[in-house]
């Protein structure tokens, strides 16, 4: 009985260090209970820290979830949940291009 206990304990704090990465708590509790809390302390040191789903907020420059609508530190609104890898800008908007003259 005092294993069992042991065993989730241990496991609760597999899931306390998980949530304080940035990742799913209760996933990797339940994760330490199959697998054992031993490997998922591994597993998890072994991930990297807060993983790629973050971006960085452009009024704060805190670290806000990819799918983010709005910043958790400045309430900064974003305008749609895009991942970061931004397209650049363009060189000229449809507004500077003037037609053809036919
Ligand atoms: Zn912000």
């Amino acid at each position: 009985m005092e294993v069992f206990l042991l065993w989730l304990g241990l496991a609760i704090i597999v899931g306390v260090a998980a949530n304080s990465r940035g990742r799913n708590a209760f996933g990797w509790f339940v994760l330490a209970v199959v697998i054992s809390p031993l490997l998922g302390g591994l597993l998890l040191l072994a991930m990297p820290r807060g993983g790629l789903d973050v971006k960085v907020c452009p009024e704060c420059a805190e670290k806000v979830k990819v799918f983010a609508r709005k910043c958790r530190y400045c309430g900064h609104e974003f305008a749609i949940a895009n991942p970061p890898p931004l397209p650049p800008p363009p060189l000229f908007t449809h507004r500077d291009y003037d037609p053809p003259v036919r």
